[in-house]
C-alpha cells in the first residue's frame, strides 16, 4: 500500500472507531483522582514550572499566585517557544502571547507582546488594574512599561538566531509537530528546557480554589501579526470554578475552530471525566481535520473541581508534568491516532 493510501487507510479507521464506540467516561482509562493540592503543566518543561509552582501551592498558597509563578520559570529559560529566548515570527521579530484566569471569572491575556520578559505577569496586570481582558500589540507593551516591566533588547536568542538563518534558507512555514522532547532544536539535549511547545499550567490549591496560566511565544517563523489559541481565554486556556480547568497546546488555529478548552470544561460540566472531556475534545479536532489530523499535534489538559485529572492528545508524544508532591512526575498521555 503507498505511504499516502496508508495514510488515510489510518486516518479513517480511527474516524471509523470512534464512531463504533462513542466515548463513554466510566469506560475510559484514565489518571486517578489525585485530590488536592495539584498542578499539571503541558511538556517536560513543566518539570521546571511545576517545582516553581509548588513552592506556593505547598505552602497552602493561592492557585493564582502559583499558575503565574510556574510559568515565570518556562518564561525565563532560554527555550524554543516561550520567553524573549524564542524563535521569531518571519519578520524575525519574537512575540509572545500569554493569559491568566483565577477562580472567580476574572481573567486577563496579552498578544503580540514584545521586549517583555514575562508576558503572564502582564496579563495578569490586565486582569487586575484594568477594566479590559486583552491587550495586544503596542498597546500592551505600553501598558506593561506604565506598569514598571522593564524593556528588554529586541534580539534574538543565539539560538533563535541560528533557527531563523536556517529558517531563511527555505522562508517556508512548516511547524513541526512534537518539536519538545526531540532535540530538533539544537543545542538542545532531548527532553531538555530548549525542547518544548506553550507552558499551559492548571493548579488546584489546598482551599480548592482552581486558576490557569497559559504562555507562549506561538508557532515559530508564523507569519507577522499571527495569534494561536494560547491568549484566547476559552481556546488556549478556560477555568470555570464550578466546574474545572482546561488548557491546551499544538496547532492552535485548531484549537480556536473547536474553541478547545471551553469544550473541554463544558463537557465536564455535562458530566465528563477530566480524561473522557479531552479525550471527547481531540476526537472533535480529529473529525474536522479528517486526513489532515496526522500532519499536526493538538492536546489538552484538564483538572475539575474534585481534584481529577485529564490529558489527551492527537498523535502519540505529548507528555505533561503532574505535582502533587514537591516532586513532579512526566506522564506520557494517551493519544488518539494510532
Ligand atoms: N498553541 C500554540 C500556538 O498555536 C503553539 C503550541 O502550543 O505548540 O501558538
Amino acid at each position: 500500500m503507498s505511504s499516502r493510501r496508508k495514510f488515510l487507510h489510518s486516518s479513517a479507521a480511527g474516524l471509523a472507531g470512534l464512531a463504533a464506540a462513542p466515548l463513554a467516561a466510566s469506560a475510559l482509562p484514565g489518571p486517578p483522582a489525585v485530590g488536592k493540592p495539584l498542578v499539571i503543566s503541558t511538556w517536560d518543561a513543566g518539570l521546571n514550572a511545576n517545582r516553581g509552582a509548588w513552592k506556593i501551592l505547598g505552602a497552602g498558597g493561592y492557585a493564582l499566585d502559583a499558575v503565574e509563578a510556574g510559568v515565570m520559570v518556562t518564561e525565563a529559560e532560554q527555550s524554543c517557544c516561550v520567553g524573549l529566548g524564542a524563535n521569531p515570527d518571519r519578520d524575525g521579530i519574537v512575540t509572545l502571547d500569554a493569559c491568566i484566569m483565577d477562580d472567580k471569572y476574572g481573567c486577563g491575556s496579552v498578544a503580540a507582546l514584545e521586549r517583555i520578559k514575562h508576558p503572564i505577569s502582564v496579563a495578569r496586570r490586565v486582569m487586575e488594574r484594568t477594566p479590559h481582558v486583552m491587550l495586544v500589540g503596542p498597546g500592551a507593551q505600553q501598558f506593561a512599561v506604565a506598569q514598571g516591566f522593564p524593556l528588554e533588547a529586541q534580539k534574538l536568542s543565539p539560538d533563535a538566531e541560528k533557527a531563523y538563518r536556517e529558517w531563511l534558507k527555505t522562508s517556508q512555514y512548516k511547524p513541526i509537530i512534537n518539536v519538545e522532547n526531540s532535540g530538533t532544536r539544537p543545542p538542545g539535549p532531548a527532553g531538555g528546557a530548549n525542547n518544548h511547545d506553550t507552558i499551559a499550567m492548571l493548579a488546584l490549591d489546598a482551599q480548592g480554589r482552581l486558576s490557569g496560566s497559559c504562555t507562549t511565544s506561538g508557532m515559530g517563523f508564523k507569519m507577522r501579526g499571527r495569534l494561536g489559541d494560547s491568549p484566547i481565554i476559552g481556546a488556549g486556556l478556560f477555568v470555570d470554578p464550578e466546574v474545572g480547568a482546561a488548557a491546551a497546546t499544538g496547532q492552535g488555529e485548531d484549537v480556536i475552530r473547536m474553541a478547545g478548552s471551553h469544550t473541554v470544561v463544558e463537557l465536564m460540566r455535562q458530566g465528563r471525566s477530566p480524561q473522557a472531556a479531552c479525550q471527547e475534545a481531540v476526537a472533535r479536532v480529529a473529525k474536522i481535520k479528517g486526513a489532515q489530523a496526522r500532519d499536526i499535534q493538538v492536546a489538552f489538559i484538564a483538572v475539575n473541581r474534585q481534584g481529577q485529572i485529564g490529558a489527551y492528545a492527537l498523535q502519540k508524544g505529548f507528555s505533561y508534568s503532574l505535582s502533587t508532591t514537591d516532586t513532579p512526575r512526566l506522564v506520557e498521555s494517551a493519544y488518539f491516532l494510532k
